[in-house]
């Protein structure tokens, strides 16, 4: 399939990435991307950039090379109640995409309900639009009871091709994430594919995704990368959610 954008990347400003705002925007133009999503770690992770730096993110142009651009970051849920690293005035002011995910250094692992609770707290969050790699065995969950708070608020999961790499530190990603996948294949659930990406060559290579899609035979049509149209309606979606109350 064709994934027309990447929305979790990190540059220099995460303190352990290497490529810049504009290599990055540079690779993901020459990958043909439409969108490139930049996310840089909050606080909370050793070396990651000040608030200053998400305050100041207006400067920089949502387009370059030829594609859009989406500055935001990957903040940490920090407890069993999903509190996030970042304060939600910063997010609502700075943020144009905002993804959320469980880092180890941040989050004192729990029970599988207590980490379970932790992740739908965060994906019933209105400020919250994406979760980030749910999909460590480290870090173990009841995968039904996430796949049903997606679906219920509209929050992307996402299959996080960096996980799927050998190199990666997280554990059984591939086992776990079919388990997710097969789930949101039952309940009609769209997900969202993602680089997680530290440095510019790796900007919109979906290898590991693409094998994992296929082996599965997941259907095309539940992955929100192959339109930025869709992706944009499923954030209203979501970001509306908590507007109108939810019941
Ligand atoms: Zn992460
Ligand atoms: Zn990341």
């Amino acid at each position: 399939m064709e994934f027309k954008f990447d929305l979790h990347t990190h540059t220099i400003a995460s303190g352990h990435a290497y490529s810049t705002v504009q290599e990055m925007a540079k690779a993901a133009a020459d990958k043909g991307l439409e969108l490139l999503g930049i996310t840089e770690h909050a606080k909370g992770i050793p070396g990651t950039c000040d608030e200053i730096y998400f305050h100041n993110m207006r400067i920089i142009p949502r387009k370059m090379y030829g594609i859009d651009l989406m500055f935001g970051s990957e903040i940490n849920i920090i407890d069993y109640d999903g509190s996030l690293s970042m304060d939600a005035e910063l997010i609502e002011k700075t943020l144009d995409i905002r993804i959320a995910g469980i880092h180890t250094p941040c989050y004192e692992i729990g029970s599988v309900a207590q980490n379970t609770q932790a992740y739908v707290k965060a994906i019933e969050n209105p400020m919250i639009d994406i979760i980030s790699h749910p999909d460590d065995a480290r870090i173990p969950i009841d995968y039904e009871t996430i796949v049903d708070a997606a679906k219920e608020n509209h929050t992307l999961l996402e299959i996080n091709n960096s996980s799927l790499d050998c190199l990666s530190s997280r554990v059984n990603a591939w086992e776990n994430l079919q388990i997710m996948l097969r789930l949101c294949e039952e309940k009609n659930v769209l997900v969202v594919a993602d680089t997680d990406s530290h440095i510019s060559t790796a900007v919109g290579v979906f290898d590991h995704v693409e094998v994992l899609l296929k082996e599965m035979n997941f259907p095309e049509e539940l992955v929100v990368n192959r339109s930025v149209d869709l992706l944009k309606q499923e954030i209203l979606k979501h970001r509306e959610i908590r507007k109108i109350g939810r019941p």
